[in-house]
């Protein structure tokens, strides 16, 4: 295969490479607006799963604090009646006692319940602001992908169609020249080519010497830019690549 020939591939690839990029740049623009959106819905959705599992909390200790108090009221009402029949002074004196620091407890469960009370109506309070918030949020972010849905597809099809066209070129490329192309791509964002037009690297804006960029005007050679090190094809490589291309 001819210099030329090579480097109008390589051309060719590039424009593909260069086309996918685009897309995908596309894309993100697109859905940058819903993902902000949903990452903002995300963290609505924890803060409220973290107020549930509080509030379960809250249910459970209410309960128990309910039970408590059901079983020492249940104690008191049995001193009491005790108290009553006795008349022995030491054993009426111990139960007054028992009695007293029942009494004691009832009061320390009932103002504990008032406090859960309290703490479990602040949390609806907020756990409602977030599920309001929320259901907000999911509903713009329904509305934001709507909006691009159709053009996301649409993009996403061409995508398909530029990795199927580049798929073909691929195989068609001499499995060298693609090897170091895909190299100089991994560690060039992508691009393993650069158009050079009158002695600038159009990707990274240096001059080429001038008699490197005779030689590759001329298809002479593959040469990789001084600076960025992609394969220099010029204009014309790259005018042929469209047309074969198309
Ligand atoms: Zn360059």
């Amino acid at each position: 295969m001819s210099v030329r020939d090579q480097l109008v591939q390589l051309a060719e690839l590039g424009l593909t490479d260069q086309n996918i990029k685009e897309l995908q740049n596309k894309q993100k623009q697109l859905s940058q607006k819903a993902k902000e959106t949903q990452l903002k819905t995300q963290v609505l959705l924890d803060e409220g799963k973290v107020l549930e599992a509080k509030n379960n909390e809250l249910v459970a200790q209410k309960r128990k604090l309910d039970s408590d108090l059901q079983t020492e009221k249940a104690n008191l009402r049995k001193w009491e009646a005790r108290a009553e029949k006795i008349r022995g002074d030491r054993e009426y004196t111990a139960l007054i006692s028992e009695i007293g620091s029942l009494k004691k407890n009832i009061f320390h469960i009932e103002n504990k319940t008032l406090e859960v009370m309290q703490e479990q109506e602040d949390l609806e309070k907020k756990w409602n602001d977030v599920k309001k918030s929320s259901s907000k949020l999911q509903k713009r972010l329904e509305e934001e992908w709507a909006l691009v849905k159709d053009d996301l597809a649409q993009i996403e099809n061409q995508i398909s169609d530029c990795a199927g066209a580049r798929l073909k070129l691929t195989e068609k490329v001499p499995a060298v020249l693609l090897k170091r192309y895909e190299q100089i791509a991994s560690k060039r964002a992508g691009l393993g080519v650069a158009l050079v037009k009158n002695e600038v690297c159009q990707a990274c804006s240096r001059m080429i010497p001038p008699e490197l960029f005779l030689r590759v005007a001329k298809c002479e050679i593959l040469e990789q830019c001084p600076s960025c090190q992609r394969i220099l094809v010029t204009e014309e490589m790259s005018y042929v690549a469209v047309v074969h291309e198309s």
